[in-house]
């Protein structure tokens, strides 16, 4: 594109809330084959809240509650907010030796028990046994719940439920990159069955779920080996090597500085939507060169 192109198209992105940093990304974002967007924060509005707690046979939901919370004292993510604001007005017993476990949990110990807490995979890999909890999980998992499963003693005593809203225009952004022949994924640490739920709501073509936090970068390098161009929209710390290895890389404007400083494109207003807007500016300023 001339550089009066770029220029126009710079201003235009600025004036909208969608801020170029590079005169490389206006030009490349038309040819995004398929764009990746990580789904806590960036599709969904990012903060969680229990729905449901249940409790094993001879617990109680209170036990379950407060057992976690106790964890999540050690904890800052998003889903140990969310329990710590559910546990208000309980008892909440303090922690020793927090230990956050990446991608699946954390472990602590509480009242002299040792308690896991997090997803399924920390409960395999720990020979904890759901037991007859494991229909409820699945039946939550369906819902597009995130189940944090919570075991005390070596026991699994409880599933934490926890919804995270999806961002009002995500849908309708889904719908329109598709109809402009962008291929559209979802990328998450979350299991697939909830996943797969929030992908058919949302009418995604590609569902890349269970990722630890040092595969996202991994997962748009193989799409691109597949000859695709690739775009990233995140958030958080851990979508940084994502965002720098994506083709042009997208940060939701209320993210973490670091997703911000590794991303091609700010979205000021961390509206989903306005990946489409940049795509229009980065077409019309592409024809403007001929
Ligand atoms: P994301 O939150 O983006 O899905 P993470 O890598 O942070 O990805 O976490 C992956 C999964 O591990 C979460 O979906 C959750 O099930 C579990 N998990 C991680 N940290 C915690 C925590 N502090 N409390 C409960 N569950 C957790
Ligand atoms: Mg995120």
């Amino acid at each position: 594109a001339t550089p009066m192109a770029i220029m126009v198209g710079t201003g235009l992105g600025a004036m909208n809330g969608i801020l170029f940093k590079n005169a490389a990304a206006l030009e490349d974002a038309t040819k995004l084959d398929v764009i990746i967007f990580d789904k806590t924060g960036t599709l969904t509005v990012g903060q969680p809240e229990v729905v449901e707690v249940v409790s094993a046979k001879g617990e109680t939901a209170e036990i379950v509650l407060t057992s976690a919370a106790s964890v999540e004292q050690g904890s800052d993510h998003p889903l140990a907010q969310a329990i710590a604001r559910r546990a208000q007005g309980l008892v909440v017993p303090a922690q020793k030796g927090f230990e956050n476990i990446e991608g699946m949990g954390a472990r602590a110990e509480v009242n002299d028990d040792i308690v896991y807490l997090g997803n399924r995979r920390l409960m395999d890999e720990q020979k904890l046994d759901l037991g007859a909890l494991a229909v409820e999980a699945q039946r939550l998992q369906g819902a597009g719940r995130t189940v944090v499963h919570v075991a005390r003693a070596g026991k699994v005593i409880g599933l934490i439920a926890i919804a995270d809203a999806p961002r009002p225009s995500a849908a309708a952004t889904v719908a329109k990159l598709r109809e402009r022949g962008v291929q559209v994924a979802m990328l998450t640490g979350d299991n697939a069955s909830t996943a797969q739920r929030i992908a058919r709501d949302l009418g995604l073509d590609i569902v890349l779920a269970d990722v630890l936090p040092g595969q996202k970068a991994g997962k748009v390098k193989e799409l691109q080996a597949q000859g695709k161009k690739v775009g990233m929209v995140g958030d958080g710390v851990n979508d940084a090597p994502a965002l720098i290895q994506a083709d042009v890389g997208f940060a939701i404007g209320a993210g973490t500085d670091v997703a911000i400083e590794s991303a091609d494109v700010v979205l000021m207003k961390s509206d989903p939507y306005d990946v489409v807007g940049a795509l229009e500016l980065s077409r019309a300023t592409l024809r403007k060169m001929h």
